[in-house]
């Protein structure tokens, strides 16, 4: 039996960065950068305005000495997308639009609300100051800057900011791929009848969500009876990919075939039991760069033996900077006590607006009860040498989202 943090130093250590792919812009959300993303140009690129009305000299925008509204002659209309042919000069203004490339000679746009327009003049009914209502070239990025990262997630702003800089397509980490395989005797599908002594798969479902939801392409490869034929079928159809997950069967009765099975098929093992709870039968293997995870049948113990060990795998894979779930400092809402001797990973749900997190620990903590998981969005972490932790105290919680 091993450690948490010696099982999940394993893992990481045999999961290897992927190589990279362009995709399109359109096709970038949710993928992992491959590339550093660097400004090629100021963004914006030229000064721009960001007020429709009137650009002027600042100086000529002020009234005269008897308190008359300065009064300029209109020489050109600009809307946004066109440059000026001509250049601004004293008690000259030019009409201009939100966007539009600051024409030559002005330093400031008065803002239309505070103008009044007659034929070719228009007045000004307040001055502005030399830099007012612009954006400088620039502004959002110079030439140069570094933008994106590397290993970072392409979420919408990114997406967003990719095309600012004009890139139609950019290089992403390839996403891992990953079957799942559901077994036992006892498991139906859902929508087919469930006869005495059965029960729906819920797994091979939770286990393609979390892996959809990681970033891999995954595919679900259906039940295996816990018959040694059935199971060799399915592992050898998951051969091409980087990641198999098998639900069930890795335990110590004598249906727990997947142990035995993935070794005559040439599957390395690198641990099979933890000092963990939920999880202590997960099974981890290699068969050549091939992650092989056989993850106990309890629908809860799946999910978070999924989170804990298969996403930090996955992350790896694509080149995120920091494989795993986030963690962060919460107080306890309920005292907790547990057996001491193995690290567990209880499920719990936050609790009021903060500022200081707050967690309740679901109140059925067993490994097949999967309603935990639906009403929790954190784990807390319980260290193998406690066996109580009291109300108010400080504990390590672990995101699920
Ligand atoms: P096992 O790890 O195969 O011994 O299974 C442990 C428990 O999880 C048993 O009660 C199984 O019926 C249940 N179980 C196994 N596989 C699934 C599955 N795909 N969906 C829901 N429950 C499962
Ligand atoms: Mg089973």
């Amino acid at each position: 039996m091993i450690d948490f943090a010696d099982a999940l130093r394993r893992v990481i250590f045999r999961a290897k960065p992927l190589a990279a792919q362009s995709v399109p812009l359109t096709g970038s959300l949710g993928r992992t950068l491959a590339q550093n993303v660097r400004a090629r140009a100021p963004i914006p690129p030229f000064a721009k305005v960001t007020m429709d009305g009137y650009a002027v000299r600042a100086d000529d925008s002020r009234p005269d000495a008897a308190g008359q509204a300065a009064e300029l002659a209109v020489i050109e209309d600009l809307p946004a997308g066109r440059i000026s042919r001509r250049a601004i000069g004293r008690g000259q203004a030019v009409r201009i639009m939100t966007g539009a490339p600051l024409p030559k000679g002005a330093d400031a746009v008065v803002m239309v609300e505070d103008t009044e327009k007659a034929g070719t003049r228009v007045k000004i009914f307040r001055a502005v100051a030399p830099g007012d209502n612009i954006g400088r070239a620039g502004e959002d990025l110079e030439k140069g800057d570094l933008i994106l990262e590397k290993g970072d997630l392409i979420g919408p702003a990114e997406v967003g900011m990719l095309a600012a800089l004009g890139l139609a397509s950019v290089r992403v980490v390839r996403r891992p791929k990953l079957a799942v395989i559901a077994t036992g005797d006892e498991i139906v599908e859902p929508g087919k009848k469930a006869g005495p002594g059965c029960i729906w798969n819920s797994n091979g479902y939770s286990l393609l969500s979390l892996a959809l939801e990681a970033g891999t392409e995954a595919s679900y490869l259906g039940i295996a009876r816990d018959k040694n034929s059935q199971l060799k079928l399915k592992i050898q159809k998951a051969r091409s990919a980087d990641i198999l997950v098998i639900s069930g069967g890795v335990s110590v009765g004598d249906y727990d075939l997947v142990k035995e099975e993935l070794r005559s098929l040439g599957v390395r093992p690198v641990f099979w039991q933890l000092r963990i709870k939920p999880g202590k039968p997960t099974f981890f293997g290699v068969r050549g760069r091939q992650l092989v995870f056989g993850l106990p049948g309890n629908p809860t113990s799946a999910m978070v033996m999924f989170h804990l060990f298969v996403r930090p795998a996955i992350d790896r894979m694509l080149g995120r900077k920091r494989p795993g779930l986030r963690s962060a400092k919460a107080l306890l809402e309920q005292e907790i006590t547990v057996q001491p001797g193995r690290t567990q990973f209880l499920r719990g749900a936050l609790v009021g607006e903060g500022p200081v997190l707050k967690v309740d620990p679901f109140p059925d903590q067993r490994s097949g009860v999967l309603r935990s998981m639906v009403k929790s969005r954190v784990l807390i972490v319980v260290p193998a040498d406690s066996s109580r932790v009291e109300k108010g105290r400080e504990v390590e919680i672990l995101f699920l989202d």
